[in-house]
């Protein structure tokens, strides 16, 4: 079946891009080896295509309820890729020859020493917690497939900045830009930067050599506990037997076929998008070229009123009875774009949160459309990307022996998909924790113990259930609930949002958040929050994980500081309205 058939396919109005609820007992597209080379082919080709929707990925549908039984098994098929494994699977092998291999830069692993930490995945996360401890007196190898960095990574300026990394961007703007609604522009009021991958990885490189991190290529099929639990054991593919007395697996999302997770929590999410970086015609006239775009929601995918979507109300599209694009059951999607200077630009359709991932191919089409009717054309595509960024479900328990960092240990922000400047700021910290432990001698279970007790603190787990209660709640908006939604969210006070971007406000600063984005937030928002919290299961895991921390903090101190908690967050919360309300009215003023 072709792409340009999913519109005749007895499938479309439920699988494809229509809020559908779950995955399980449901048919569901699939990617095949023939659409791998086809996709293949088009990255290949990157001077000549100039229509993208005519590269179209073709597509077979294949139930998968019988592949996946539980939901342990469910989520790590979804982590994995689910059916859009093939096409992740693309986006991660990509080359480029402007980057040096790892085995070139650092000094081999040797087999015979055994190292005080074995670091699973050179990815960014890897690599910069390697460097991170060896700069602390630790012998660590990283035992890794020898792949460049090929994700474009955006972050927020003032973040990398904090860091020390500006140096690794390669384009920044000092200011990014939304549209939530037809012609209502929000500006974010905050620098955006986009990563170079070669400087990043150059920069990585380097601080681990400086550290004498050392390294083997491989891939690690199984991990032990040996010596009586005193070293750990890392058997890869071809063999090879590496033996340290901790290992953090950073192997990114995927790598949860080595971990134990908690229970009762809602299953994966996938954050999906399709995008290219290509030269265009019309792009200054659509948007702002000195201002990174954030997201544009507006509906101009439609498609069927190309050049005309402004005029085409949410529901009110001619087709949607048959449950086409445009209904008001959509799934929504928005534009992120940077533009690069000159006539290059990286156009990227995001799907910020879905169950079950949004596909590659229904991205692909609404990016097409969406450019034409904004009237910008295509000249040449220069590389295409495929993000599938697994999202949410359960955390991995602090009791098990083998420790992660990165993707791999759910540091992904579920809401944003975000997660490389958390990953940089938390290295430190974690590579003290597991220098301490490794200096008291702790075996193999305490120290790991204590390694995710420093990154999963109950804390910071009422945190996440926060985070996926509020991406579960995303995950089921209709795209003018959503435009309500970000245009609530961004008139918070900059320290909330941001706060709750970066994920650094406290289970107690969430709370008030939340009160003041019921205050603020039109009667239907309010309605949907309740609801989620009476109904959805991650209504319930919030409020299993905010229990359980106030039965630490019951424990661990007396009510007197429970209650004076409470009334911390009140006044917290009663601040941030007043000042939220006297931003509104100096605006207000301003615009008269
Ligand atoms: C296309 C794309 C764009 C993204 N954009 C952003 C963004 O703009 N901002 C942001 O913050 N986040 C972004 N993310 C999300 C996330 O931050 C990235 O996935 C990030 O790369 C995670 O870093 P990591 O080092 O934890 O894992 P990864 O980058 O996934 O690195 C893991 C490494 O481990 C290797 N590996 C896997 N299994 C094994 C094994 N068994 N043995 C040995 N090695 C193994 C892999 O080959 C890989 O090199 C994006 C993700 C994608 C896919």
């Amino acid at each position: 079946m072709k792409l340009q058939d999913i519109k005749r396919s007895p499938l479309q109005s439920q699988s494809w891009g229509l809020r559908a609820g779950s995955a399980l007992g449901k048919l569901i597209p699939v990617h095949t080896a023939a659409s791998l080379r086809n996709v293949s082919c088009c990255v290949s080709m990157t001077e000549k295509t100039l229509n993208i929707e005519t590269s179209a990925t073709t597509v077979v549908d294949r139930p998968v309820a019988a592949e996946v039984r539980t939901p342990s098994a469910l989520n790590q098929t979804i982590r994995e890729g689910h059916y859009e494994a093939a096409l992740v699977n693309l986006q991660a092998s990509k080359a480029d020859a402007g980057q040096a291999s790892i085995a070139s830069v650092l000094k081999a692993a040797d087999p015979a020493t055994t190292a005080d930490v074995t670091i699973v995945g050179a990815g960014p996360a890897g690599l910069y917690l390697a460097a991170e401890l060896a700069r602390r007196g630790l012998t660590v190898n990283v035992l890794g497939l020898d792949v460049p960095i090929v994700n474009n990574y955006g972050v927020w300026t003032d973040e990398f900045q904090a860091l020390g990394l500006e140096h690794t961007l390669e384009c920044s703007w000092p200011d990014a830009v939304c549209y939530f609604g037809e012609d209502k522009e929000v500006r974010v009021g905050r620098g955006y930067g986009r990563v170079s991958r070669r400087k990043l990885r150059a920069h990585l490189l380097s601080i681990c050599e400086a550290a004498g991190v050392r390294f083997s290529s491989a891939e690690v099929a199984d991990i032990q506990l040996v010596e009586g639990g005193k070293l750990t054991q890392v058997t890869t593919k071809d063999g090879t037997v590496y033996r340290s007395r901790l290992t953090t697996l950073a192997a990114g999302a995927a790598a949860g076929k080595f971990l134990r997770y908690e229970e009762n929590a809602p299953i994966v999410a996938a954050q999906t998008a399709y995008g290219i970086e290509a030269e265009v015609e019309g792009y200054d006239r659509a948007y702002p070229s000195d201002l990174m775009l954030f997201m544009d929601f507006r509906r101009h995918h439609t498609g069927l009123y190309d050049a005309t979507a402004l005029n085409v109300k949410a529901g009110r599209h001619p087709n949607s009875g048959d449950g086409m694009w445009g209904s008001s059951d959509e799934c929504p999607s928005f534009l992120y774009a940077m533009p690069l200077g000159g006539k290059r630009v990286f156009v990227e359709e995001t799907c910020l949160v879905a169950k079950p991932a949004l596909p590659f191919a229904v991205l692909k089409r609404r990016l097409t459309r969406r450019l034409k009717a904004m009237g910008i054309s295509v000249t040449k595509i220069h590389e295409e990307e495929w993000s599938y960024i697994p999202v949410g479900g359960p955390l991995p328990l602090a009791s098990q022996s083998v420790t992660a960092f990165g993707a791999a240990a759910n540091l992904i922000h579920p809401a944003t998909g975000f997660s490389v400047s958390r990953s940089f700021r938390e290295a430190p910290l974690v590579a003290e924790e597991i220098t301490a432990a490794l200096r008291e001698g702790l075996d193999v279970a305490a120290a790991s113990q204590r390694v995710w007790d420093k990154l999963w603190p109950t804390e910071k787990r009422t945190q996440a259930s926060f985070h996926v209660f509020g991406m579960e709640l995303l995950a089921t908006l209709d795209l003018s609930s959503t435009n309500d939604f970000f245009n609530t969210f961004f008139r918070l006070p900059s320290y909330y949002w941001r706060g709750f971007l970066a994920s650094t406000l406290s289970a107690g600063q969430l709370i008030a958040f939340a009160l003041v984005v019921f205050t603020l937030a039109p009667f239907s928002i309010k309605y949907k929050l309740i609801e989620h919290l009476m109904t959805d299961p991650a209504g319930g895991y919030l409020i299993r994980a905010y229990k359980a921390q106030w039965d630490t903090v019951q424990e661990a101190s007396s009510t007197g500081t429970a209650v004076a908690a409470v009334l911390i967050g009140n006044e917290l919360m009663t601040h941030a309205v007043l000042r939220t309300l006297a931003d509104q009215a100096a605006a207000a003023a301003t615009t008269i």
